[in-house]
């Protein structure tokens, strides 16, 4: 991961991506939505900022994606994750 790649992730995504999480960028590693290994390209447009547990938590069946500008979870199951309040960045 190209470190200006993983500064460009940060002032984007500002902490974890996930639905509802807080975690701050020191928290967090850079995600591929599209792993290399299936042609995913080391891009911001292809990076996502997640904590530890959510990171583990798109490796095993949730999915994150960068719909306009902000980020959507979606479930296993499909359905998507909901969260009523606005995330304050700060
Ligand atoms: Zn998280």
């Amino acid at each position: 991961m190209p470190p200006h790649i993983r500064r460009a992730a940060e002032l984007r995504d500002a902490g974890c991506v996930f639905a509802g999480c807080q975690a701050p960028t020191w928290f967090c590693d850079v995600h591929h939505l599209l792993h290399w290994a299936h042609g995913g390209e080391t891009s911001l447009g292809n990076s996502a900022l997640l904590c530890e547990r959510h990171h583990t938590k798109v490796h095993s069946g949730y999915r994150v994606q960068r719909v306009g500008d902000r980020w959507r979870t979606w479930r296993p199951d499909g359905t998507e994750i909901l969260i009523a309040t606005t995330r304050l960045r700060t």
